[in-house]
């Protein structure tokens, strides 16, 4: 069976729930036939939330790509192929990971732009974020340069676009064939691009917030030199809940 279900958190990521319909239950978990969690990868966690139903819930503990579907890991009892239900994130969480996406595609534009250093990892939980650069030092002094560059970026409140081009088109991209975007198997087409006006462009499939300003200020919080050019950079959002960019 085929399950094409309709991905909602690829097109818009401030939807938090929606109506669906359970297609099939899987060892490893629900899958329906539309849904707003994300999908674990490209660095980003899956969603946590609930699915409801008349009579019952279940909480939902991480959701994954199996096969193009998303599976909906449960905690408790299943709902039945059919059965109507709603999905729901937990969207204190998700918006938290927006804003720590968006930050690390501004931090890389920034390190490119201004460095010349590819991105060559990355990985974030909501609020804390890591990422390795392609460069031969780093230093606390660095860190703090490339902080207030990021804040300043960020507060410029550039908007963030969300857009699917031609597989063709994407590999012909100057700003994506930097990120890349030929390692992207030959399937994927259309290909997802976010980009942040005038700062950074990257095939992602991730959800981010609607501006820079949405993020609020983030703190560089530490540099670490993993390797001859291989350089990482943690940093953190420095505040809970900014409501500017939260749609
Ligand atoms: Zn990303």
């Amino acid at each position: 069976m085929t399950t094409a279900a309709q991905d909602i958190a690829a097109t818009d990521a401030y939807q938090r729930s929606t109506e669906a319909t359970v297609l099939e239950v899987r060892p490893e978990g629900v899958v329906v036939d539309r849904t707003v969690f994300y999908a674990r990868g490209g660095g980003q966690p899956g969603d946590t939330g609930r699915l409801a139903w008349d009579g019952g819930e279940v909480r939902v503990t991480d959701a994954f790509k199996q096969g193009g579907a998303t599976i909906h890991v449960v905690d408790g009892d299943r709902p039945a192929p059919g059965t109507a239900v709603t999905a729901e994130i937990d969207w204190d969480r998700r918006h938290v990971l927006m804003r720590t996406h968006t930050a690390l595609h501004a931090l890389s534009g920034i390190v490119w732009r201004d460095y010349g250093a590819k991105v060559t990892g990355g990985n974030m939980e909501p609020g804390v974020a890591r990422m390795d650069f392609e460069l031969e030092s780093m230093s606390g002094e660095f860190g703090r340069e490339v902080e207030a560059k990021l804040n300043q970026e960020l507060g410029r409140d550039r908007p963030v676009r969300v857009e699917f081009l031609p597989r063709d088109e994407a590999l012909a991209d100057p700003d994506l064939i930097r990120t890349k975007v030929n390692l992207i198997p030959e399937a994927v087409d259309p290909i997802r691009v976010i980009t942040i006006e005038g700062l950074d462009r990257q095939a992602d499939g991730g959800t981010h917030v609607l501006s820079t300003g949405g993020v609020g200020p983030v703190r560089v919080v530490k540099t670490e030199s993993k390797g001859k050019a291989f350089k990482r950079m943690r940093i953190e959002l420095a505040r809970e809940g900014d409501p500017a960019g939260s749609g």
